[in-house]
């Protein structure tokens, strides 16, 4: 992929997103020792930054395409991007989830215009019903990291973050099936070979750590966490992600539960943000210590605020802003 590619992907999807402001943070300056601002992806449509892949990829379908429209598999910010997007366009967008998928998030993507295909007891049952779909009516399945359309939408924050903020030196990135980071240091190294690209992922599941540790994408174990948008794998057969990744991210940081519940309260007293537990990640590495920036002008990706309010709420509780202090 070349520069070009992520500037096309930004007029493409300028209509739909949101350009979304990067903030300082004195306290978190202060407390870490280098000039630190954050990306307020939490802003963006839909809750999260998937939104821009979700736009990037829906644009490109053909007219036939359009009429039949699309398949996504994801019981997250994938889904309601895609669902959202789909209803704007006019493109119908059916999202295959399990029939264990809570109400709440079915709830979300019908009211975001998405169509629910609920089948099968199990994550995997319901992407079987997905390929099936894919197969028999050859409707397209857009991947939440691994299509080149989605990494280039994501990249599209690379191309903010290098406008607004030049000195920039650093930024860490919640990474997952690494679509986001991918797109970002795609960018970010093109335009500046020096900057440090840190990938942030969780102690308790890190498939992209693992594989990259292992020289070869391996499946690893799911488990529960509260960043439950950074869970799932990257694919035995990955196409894209492994292999930027690989040669463009310098350092992968691993938070725990706890990093991610007190980054999630610290932007809550401090900042006045709502950020879920995935999209906290970044700061979290900051504020636990984690990852030491040196000095170095860091820009965070607040990457989603897709939370159950009631959670946060017992989180900020929890660690209340004089535990801060
Ligand atoms: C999907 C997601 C991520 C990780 O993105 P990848 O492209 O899978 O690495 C991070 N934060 C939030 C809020 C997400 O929804």
């Amino acid at each position: 992929m070349h520069l070009q590619d992520f500037y096309l992907a930004r007029r493409r999807i300028a209509p739909m997103i949101r350009r979304t402001p990067l903030v300082a943070a004195p306290d978190l300056s202060a407390r870490v020792g280098a000039e630190v601002r954050c990306k307020l992806e939490t802003l963006q449509q839909t809750g999260s930054f998937k939104v821009r892949g979700a736009a990037n990829a829906l644009l490109q379908l053909s007219p036939e395409e359009r009429k039949t429209g699309v398949l996504a598999f994801s019981t997250g910010n994938h889904g309601r991007a895609i669902s959202w997007v789909g209803h704007q366009l006019g493109i119908p967008a059916r999202i295959c989830l399990s029939r264990r998928v809570p109400a709440y998030r079915v709830e979300a993507m019908r009211k975001l215009g998405g169509i629910v295909v609920q089948e099968g007891e199990s994550q995997d049952e319901a992407l079987e019903v997905a390929d099936r779909l894919q197969r028999e009516e050859g409707l397209p399945l857009v991947s939440p990291f691994d299509d080149e359309r989605v990494i280039a939408g994501q990249g599209t924050i690379g191309l903010e973050l290098a406008e607004d903020w030049p000195e920039l030196e650093a930024v860490l990135i919640p990474l997952s099936g690494g679509g986001l980071t991918s797109g970002i240091a795609l960018v970010l190294k093109a335009l500046q070979p020096s900057l440090r690209v840190i990938g942030v992922s969780l102690e308790v599941s890190a498939p992209m750590h693992a594989s990259l540790q292992a020289g070869q994408p391996v499946e690893i174990e799911e488990v529960d966490s509260l960043g439950d948008a950074l869970l799932g794998g990257i694919g035995l057969d990955n196409r894209y992600t492994f292999a930027v990744c690989r040669d463009l991210v310098d350092e992968v940081v691993l938070v725990s539960e706890e990093d991610l519940a007190r980054g999630m309260a610290y932007a809550f007293h401090e900042h006045r943000l709502v950020v879920e537990g995935a999209g906290i990640a970044g700061l979290s590495a900051l504020l636990s210590g984690k990852y030491d920036p040196r000095g170095q002008p860091t820009a965070v990706l607040l990457s989603g605020s897709n939370v159950d309010t009631a959670a946060l709420a017992r989180i900020a509780l929890a660690h209340p802003a004089d535990s801060f202090a």
